[in-house]
């Protein structure tokens, strides 16, 4: 068995574990692997293990790699911090951005969104720890972006993201209450189940307060190096 297979097992394994501690059917949380600053070839190799959803941060990267990776059926997501200056790839390219904070980057990509295409699957991503970082709306946001956001005609509002600082499970608490609360302000609620959280340092804690999909790299691919990225 090579290295891949032998650490998407062991994540997968750590997903169902996490699954029966947590009373919760194993179904109910996806595995996204992570897969930036890793060469094409790597993501080839994890999808011959039967990964189909991958996870990339920085664009023209994961352009790059949708270009040679052509010929493979993956769904793409991005999960980096999403620039308004480049929603139109974004848009065009992806089948889920994660990092949606605020309206006009929402109305941007509902507008180039093609017609012909799905909808664009969306979270919305919630500072949920109060960090200083600029990335996420606020949770006392949430409400009224979901509001404004689930009425898009080419987007598919499926739920939210959030990064929290390390160690700190009460976040991941907050954030599916916030999930459950915010579901009434949905204009199609049935498209709300979606609680994007968890790493590969703390996927065990995500999924016992709620998560449905863990977000993993290093547990998949080994420690990035960033010194060869594209
Ligand atoms: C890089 C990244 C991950 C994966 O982190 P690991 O610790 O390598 O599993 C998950 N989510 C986001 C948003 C990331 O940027």
């Amino acid at each position: 068995m090579n290295s891949l297979q032998q650490s998407r097992n062991q994540v997968i394994q750590q997903i169902e574990d996490a699954c029966k501690h947590a009373r919760r059917n194993v179904e109910s949380v996806q595995l996204l692997a992570v897969s930036k600053t890793h060469p094409s070839e790597s993501l080839r190799e994890m999808y011959q293990t039967g990964q189909r959803a991958f996870g990339e941060n920085y664009l023209q990267e994961a352009l790059d790699k949708m270009e040679s990776l052509g010929d493979l059926d993956i769904e793409w997501h991005f999960i980096g911090h999403v620039q308004r200056n480049k929603t139109k790839h974004l848009a065009e390219k992806f089948a889920w951005v994660h990092g949606v904070d605020r309206l006009i980057i929402a109305e941007r990509l509902s507008n180039q969104r093609e017609a012909n295409q799905a909808p664009l699957n969306i979270c919305l991503q919630v500072n949920i720890d109060a960090q200083d970082s600029k990335d996420g709306c606020q949770p006392n946001e949430v409400a009224e972006l979901v509001k404004r956001i689930s009425q898009l005609p080419h987007l598919k509002l499926r739920g939210l993201m959030v990064i929290p600082a390390p160690n700190n499970p009460q976040a991941f608490s907050d954030a599916k209450a916030l999930f459950e609360n915010v579901k009434t302000e949905h204009a199609h609620p049935e498209d709300w189940d979606t609680l994007s959280m968890g790493m590969s340092g703390d996927m065990n804690e995500a999924i016992a307060a709620g998560s449905t999909m863990v977000r993993v790299g290093t547990a998949l691919f080994g420690a990035r190096d960033y010194s060869k990225q594209a």
